[in-house]
């Protein structure tokens, strides 16, 4: 797909894939030319063998290659007919896989502010129900356009050969169908949008509701969510009958029009074949031209509603595709930059760091100044809110800092390619994540190559082996929606698991290990220690045994570090941290009692 290039309008867009399909859109438009070609031979034969029966000279043998010509072209039509839609209609299903699979790569570049604004119910619907209204312009609205244009091209003469007066007619009472079309549809539009839209809105809410099942259930809300939900499943189906009511007045009188069409056409050419101006064949063969004409037109009103839907959902689809990635590689040219680049060591600096989450808000974090030495285990202790998991996400740059604040390897930390920063990070997020696949999926997701062996190393490492050993599938035990839940501390040590797979220089733990007791803890922890040794390792705990044996030790207070050193330091300066452990150590100690 094309992983550079950002379109500058969804229109823009669509033509470099027409562009990239075009051997198919024209052997497509050269179908449809064939097909209304030969289709055009049908209306002529039946006329001529109504003139000979009239005449009273048609001979069997006329009669039978009369026959033969309208058959064999309408096969040869049909044929055409099949190929057209082969040609178009896959180009459309092409070009509807490569703007998902651009939509879908976007998503995957966007800034995580943009996740924490964007409904995730409103995503799905542009990926779906836009997606399949652009489809429309590329598929049908293209291949019924063409048809019109040929037949209009091609038969309206034909018409005006066999009588003037008549085509004239046709073409003032054309007009009167296709605008009728045109507001009808139009008037269909609007409501068909609203439904769209409500639509929307009605999933949005249903796949929230089922993701805060818990909550509901807890809360005993489930009867006023039904009544909610019935609220909404209501106005959706008044919506849709209201649509009903629109479009089943609209057929009729299409039909209506039709007919008066026809009826006038009659009336007029009954009396010109009567006065002998136009023979009786000709007068068939007109009626059976219009309407290989009429339909066409009236689909023209179709394809318009059908452009302007899909050109206002290709819009909706551009307005995400037009968001700048935030954080990107500072040099995209690669290739000869990411030959000589040679992984990380595991230093981090912190140089006079400040960080706010927008220009408008305070800052979350205030002058950090703090080296970590490669191989060194820090830990980040500080109340909630303090700006600890901020922190941690611009290490692997989740978030971005102003340039320079950051460094690794004494390098800033935006020259280093992304792909290399977070192959060589293990981070493991404070709100863990695991997919609904197995747990050996989940362990050696996104490590390529890895093997059993590594799976089982990985779960050795964070203590999760002697678990995974009760579990009838073993690692190919089925997680979540459709299979066994894990419980909070299994969750966590799944997500360790995870992260040190990689076996990253650099492991971040965030409040990774909250879920399970002290005395757990600090087993996984010196377990891990042990082999992730010579790694650098940031670890953020709300529990000071959890941090004691670290070799340096931060307290954050309101996005500030007000004091550091080992566990012994701190405990001499008798200031937050002494405060927090006596605390803590009473708790413990009224907890035993
Ligand atoms: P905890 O111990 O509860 O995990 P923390 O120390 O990890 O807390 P942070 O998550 O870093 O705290 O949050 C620090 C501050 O930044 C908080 O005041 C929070 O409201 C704010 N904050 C966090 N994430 C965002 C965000 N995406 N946008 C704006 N503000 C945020
Ligand atoms: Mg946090």
């Amino acid at each position: 797909m094309n992983d550079q290039i950002q379109f500058a309008t969804g229109r823009a867009w669509l033509v470099f894939y027409l562009k990239k399909y075009r051997w198919q859109l024209m052997a497509g438009t050269f179908f449809v030319l064939c097909s209304v070609t030969f289709g055009v031979f049908v209306p002529r034969y039946v006329g001529l063998a109504i003139d000979g029966l009239k005449a009273g000279d048609l001979s069997y043998d006329k009669l039978w290659q009369s026959v033969a010509i309208i058959v064999g072209t309408s096969i040869i039509s049909g044929v055409f007919l099949y190929f057209q839609r082969r040609a178009l209609i896959n180009m459309s299903r092409f070009i509807e896989y490569d703007l998902r699979q651009d939509f879908y790569g976007h998503l995957q570049k966007l800034p995580l502010e943009f996740f924490q604004q964007q409904r995730t119910g409103d995503l799905m619907a542009r990926a779906t129900n836009d997606l399949s209204a652009v489809r429309q312009i590329v598929g049908p609205a293209i291949m019924y356009s063409e048809q019109t244009l040929f037949r209009v091209l091609i038969i309206l003469p034909i018409m005006f050969g066999i009588s003037v007066k008549l085509t004239i007619i046709l073409l003032l009472t054309m007009p009167l169908v296709s605008l009728t079309v045109k507001y009808f549809g139009h008037q269909i539009h609007i409501r068909f949008e609203k439904i769209q839209e409500f639509f929307s809105d009605m999933t949005a809410r249903a796949q929230e509701n089922l993701t805060g099942v818990r909550v509901i259930r807890a809360y005993a809300q489930e009867e006023s969510e039904k009544r909610q939900f019935g609220r909404l499943n209501q106005e959706y189906v008044d919506r849709n009958l209201s649509l009903v009511k629109l479009s089943a007045v609209f057929r009729p009188l299409m039909q209506f029009f039709i007919g008066l069409g026809f009826a006038a056409i009659i009336l007029v050419g009954g009396r010109e074949t009567a006065q002998g101006r136009m023979t009786l064949g000709e007068f068939a063969a007109f009626n059976l031209y219009l309407e290989q004409l009429i339909w066409p037109l009236i689909a023209m009103g179709f394809v318009t509603n059908l452009i302007q839907r899909g050109t206002a959902s290709l819009k909706r689809m551009h307005e995400i595709m037009a968001i700048e990635p935030a954080i990107a590689d500072l040099r995209e040219d690669g290739g000869k930059e990411r030959r000589r680049e040679r992984g990380i060591e595991g230093k981090i600096e912190f140089r006079n760091l400040t960080f706010r989450y927008s220009e408008t808000t305070p800052p979350v974090l205030q002058d950090i100044n703090l080296v970590i030495e490669a191989g060194q285990a820090i830990a980040f202790i500080g109340r909630t809110g303090s700006g600890k998991s901020t922190l941690m996400n611009l290490v692997p740059r989740l978030l971005d800092a102003k340039p320079g604040m950051v460094l690794i390897d004494d390098r800033p930390i935006r020259e280093i390619p992304l792909k290399t920063l977070r192959e060589n990070i293990g981070y493991v997020p404070q709100e863990t994540f695991l997919f609904s696949e197995t747990l050996a999926e989940n362990i050696r997701f996104g490590v390529n190559g890895s093997n059993e062996s590594d799976v089982e190393w990985a779960a050795d490492a964070a203590s999760l082996a002697e678990d995974v050993r009760d579990f009838p599938a073993k690692y190919e035990t089925v997680l979540g929606e459709r299979g066994i839940t894990l419980s909070g501390g299994q969750k966590q040590r799944t997500a360790i698991a995870r992260a040190v797979i990689r076996r990253p220089k650099i492991l971040i733990l965030d409040d990774s290990l909250s879920a399970v007791d002290t005395y757990t803890e600090e087993k996984i922890l010196s377990h891990l220690r042990e082999v992730m040794q010579g790694r650098t390792a940031l670890i953020v705990a709300h529990r000071i045994s959890t941090v004691k044996d670290a070799d340096l030790i931060c307290v954050l207070d309101q996005g500030r570090i007000t004091e550091r050193g080992t566990h012994e330091e701190l405990m001499r300066l008798d200031g937050m941290y002494a405060d927090l452990y006596e605390r803590q150590l009473l708790e413990e100690e009224l907890a035993a009692s």
